[in-house]
Parts: C-alpha cells; sequence; structure tokens
C-alpha cells in the first residue's frame, strides 16, 4: 500500500513529495533544555543520556556547516543520494534567543541539498516568538517539528520527570497546526507504569491529533542514565521482542492512514546500551513487524477510530 511496506514510512512520504530518497542529517545546535538547566529541573528526563536524547547528532565543538558538511560525508558511504533534511535534534532547539534560532536554522539551509529542517523541542519552549519564526521558516521549506511526548498518562509523565502535563502539548499542537506546520509525535512503548492498554490509549489519542507524524520507541535502558540507577535498584519487565512487535502493529492499526511513521524501534548506542539487547537488531525488527502485518492480514489504519 506504501510501496513495499503494510505502513506509511518517512521513506515513501520523502520519495513521493521530493522523488528521491532523502536522508537526515543529525546536527547538534549547541542548545541546552530547561528540564536540565534548572528552569524546570534538573536531572532531565530518567532516560535522557548525556548528549541529550541526540546521540548519533554532529558534535557541537563545530558549527551547523560544518556539522552539515560533516554528516554528509558520512552518510554517502551509505546512500546516494543529494537532497537532505537538517535535523535539530540534540536537547531542547527551539530553547533560546530567536535571533540564535534564527541564525543556525538559516545557517542549516543556506547549505546545499537542504530541502528542509526537522526541529526536535518541547512543547513548553513555543513561544509566540519561536511560533513566529517556525511560521516564517515554514513558508520557505519543509518543515516538521518533533514533540517528546512519550505518553499521555500523568503518572508516567510524573515517573519520566517529563516536565509538562499533556494540556501544554495539546495547546501546542493546536498552535503549530493554526500554522500549517507538521508535528511528529514521539511516544515510548514499555515504561514501567505502563499497562499494553495504557500504550494503546496513548496511541489513540495522538490519533485523534493533528500529528501528522509519529516515532515509536522501544523503552531501552542506557548506561549513565537516571533510569539505568532506576532500574539497578528497581528491575522491572523490559519488553522483549515478542511482545514489542505485535504492539507497534496493534499501533500502527490505530493511527490513520495519512499518519506517517517516522520509527518503529529503538535506537540505544551499542556500547551504553544496557538493555534490551535484541534492539540492536533493528532488521529483525522490522522484518518482525513486516511478518507480524502479513500474518494479520493488517495496515496502517485497520482500526483506526474504532472503539475497544
Ligand atoms: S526534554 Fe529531551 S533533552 Fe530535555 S531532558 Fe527530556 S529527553 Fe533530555
Amino acid at each position: 500500500m506504501w510501496g513495499d511496506k503494510r505502513y506509511h514510512t518517512l521513506n515513501y512520504e520523502l520519495r513521493k513529495i521530493f522523488g528521491q530518497k532523502v536522508i537526515k542529517l543529525s546536527l547538534d545546535g549547541g542548545f541546552t533544555c530547561p528540564n536540565r538547566d534548572g528552569t524546570i529541573g534538573r536531572r532531565g528526563c530518567i532516560f535522557c543520556g548525556e548528549e541529550g536524547s541526540g546521540e548519533f547528532a554532529g558534535s557541537r565543538a563545530l558549527d551547523i556547516n560544518e556539522q552539515i558538511k560533516e554528516q554528509k560525508e558520512f552518510m554517502s558511504n551509505k546512500w546516494d543520494t543529494d537532497k537532505y533534511i537538517a535535523y535539530f535534534q540534540n536537547f531542547t532547539n527551539t530553547y533560546s534567543f530567536c535571533e540564535d534560532l534564527k541564525e543556525k536554522y538559516y545557517s542549516a539551509l543556506s547549505e546545499e541539498g537542504i530541502v528542509g529542517l526537522a526541529i526536535a523541542t518541547r512543547p513548553d519552549c513555543l513561544s509566540e516568538e519561536v511560533l513566529h519564526l517556525l511560521d516564517e521558516i515554514n513558508k520557505k521549506t519543509y518543515l516538521w517539528i518533533e514533540l517528546g511526548l512519550q505518553t499521555i498518562h500523568e503518572r508516567t509523565a510524573k515517573f519520566i520527570r517529563r516536565g509538562y502535563p499533556l494540556k501544554v502539548y495539546s495547546e501546542a499542537i493546536k498552535e503549530l497546526g493554526k500554522r500549517g506546520i507538521k508535528v511528529v509525535t514521539h511516544l515510548i512503548f514499555g515504561l514501567p507504569t505502563e499497562s499494553r492498554r495504557d500504550i494503546l490509549d496513548s496511541i489513540k489519542y495522538v490519533a485523534d491529533t493533528n500529528t501528522w507524524g509519529v516515532k515509536f520507541h522501544l523503552l531501552y535502558i542506557q548506561k549513565g542514565t537516571d533510569l539505568y540507577n532506576y532500574y539497578i535498584k528497581n528491575p522491572f519487565h523490559l519488553l522483549n521482542r515478542d511482545e514489542y512487535i505485535p504492539l507497534v502493529v496493534d499501533g500502527l492499526e490505530l493511527l490513520p492512514k495519512n499518519m506517517v511513521i517516522h520509527r518503529v524501534t529503538g535506537d540505544g548506542k551499542r556500547d551504553l546500551l544496557y538493555g534490551p539487547r535484541w534492539s540492536l537488531d533493528k532488521l529483525k525488527v522490522l522484518s518482525g513487524i513486516d511478518r507480524e502485518l502479513k500474518t494479520r492480514n493488517s495496515y496502517q489504519g485497520k482500526k483506526y477510530g474504532l472503539t475497544f
């Protein structure tokens, strides 16, 4: 239905828009996060590593243009393409003065082959001024904003120290939607306070927002995080592959067909990953999801809008 997949992948969407393979270049804009600098909290989200949820991004010692050059070179070993999305990934990429944001976003856009921007941030870091800037950029290029919601359940949000209530997310979605700015929502599967039903409720909630895309993450434990320290003292059940794959497929079935699926697996760094180690074999997870969809004779959107 979407090329060779039974779900609407980002790869499919970008090929449709740009007529060829487009890849993301992960950048570190040199920002921090209000959940780490003391404005909201000092320790950050419980799973957040030293590098602020963007362990694969370029080095902040380099400026944006240098990072783009370096990332292009690195990616050229893997992909034969000349179109890229500049992805501001590390920490909170709208958390600075507008002049600083503007300078960094436009530096990225000035590089050859950059056809769009992806900006990861928090829904509580979208001031009127920032929204105005994003609106301006959205009119000039292909833009999406990524928001780390992770869950709709307030008790879990407290456990992970997300630092904002659900209504802040829904307000942000509304404001971005008003300006026609695309939003990608992140959700985490396997948080220790959550049942399968809780996870599916989060997916159903997101399905009914005007989110353009989603990222499904597996909860993984990375050494050096507070989650790792918590787990060592209070071991809890980590999803195994046979639980995770059907859950992803349940989630895909609940989403509308036009929602773009940006990610369906975790992406921990091999040397820092404590568990679950099976998540390192991404190909096995992806092929397991394809197989499960086929076995069920199912596809994204099959159960969208149904009550259960
Ligand atoms: S919002 Fe992102 S960068 Fe900030 S603490 Fe949470 S995961 Fe880390």
